[in-house]
């Protein structure tokens, strides 16, 4: 049985002000909530004050990005230690934008998972497909394409480590959703590609979320397909009434 595991990425957005406001209430709407994961993903100056609040909660603390060196010149990054001291577990990797907006790479993706799991940080990585690629038929193509490349030359006890999220593309930010039976035929292939590269007990064992304008509305649904185990959340991670909600409606 794997524990459902639900994630917000706030992504650019939250003062820290804000970001201390909306932890409260996630706090206080999910205090009573078990056998659920629950993460919060601020922006990198928002993580301590973050940490303040969560600490002795049932809540995680993530970060957005990481680098895979630990320290030197690399002027603007953030190294995996410096994440850990500042109180995160997990921190997501390869999110679409990053591989949109900032040339991340599966050559990078699986830099940055290798060091964060070095540091004890379990790794989320994302994977997705874009619309022109589902509509050729290329959807398992380019999945695979993310899953190997992102999870290259791990350990079986370093992937059991790291927490899959699949996130179609088309689905991020814009309303649309993956159905239920688009979302539980990726996971059954991600978690087949796992085993081919492992064995069916790692398969099994890994946690694979869905992520695309998961919303209160549909949340139930998705987290109802036997391999959902659990959302990334973009926008409606930035209410709290909107996350928790969805965080109640994980539980299987
Ligand atoms: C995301 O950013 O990972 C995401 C899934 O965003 P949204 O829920 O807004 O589609």
């Amino acid at each position: 049985m794997r524990t459902p595991i639900i994630a917000g990425n706030w992504k650019l957005n939250n003062t820290i002000s804000e970001a201390i406001e909306l932890t409260q209430g996630i706090k206080r709407l999910v205090a009573d909530t078990t056998d659920v994961e629950v993460i919060v993903a601020p922006t990198f100056t928002a993580l301590a004050a973050v940490y303040a609040v969560i600490q002795e909660s049932n809540i995680c603390l993530a970060a957005q990005d990481v680098y895979w060196e630990n320290n030197g010149a690399f002027t603007g990054e953030i190294s995996p230690t410096m994440l850990k001291d500042v109180g995160c577990e997990y921190v997501i990797i390869g999110h679409s934008e990053r591989r949109q907006f900032f040339a991340e790479t599966n050559e990078s993706v699986n830099l940055k998972t290798k060091a964060a799991l070095t540091t004890d940080l379990k790794p989320i990585i994302c994977v997705g497909e874009h619309l022109e690629d589902r509509e050729a038929g290329n959807t398992e193509k380019i999945i695979e394409d993310h899953v190997s490349g992102g999870i290259k030359d791990l350990s079986a006890e370093q992937m059991l480590s790291c927490v899959i999220a699949y996130e179609p593309v088309w689905a991020i930010g814009t309303g649309k959703t993956a159905t239920p039976k688009q979302a539980q035929e990726v996971h059954v292939y991600i978690r087949q590609l796992i085993s081919e590269a492992y064995t069916d007990e790692i398969a099994n064992q890994v946690r694979i979320q869905y992520g695309g304008s998961v919303k209160p509305d549909n949340a139930a649904e998705l987290m109802s397909q036997p391999d959902v185990d659990g959302a990334l959340v973009g926008g409606a991670s930035l209410q709290a009434e909107s996350f928790a909600h969805i965080v109640k409606s994980s539980i299987k």
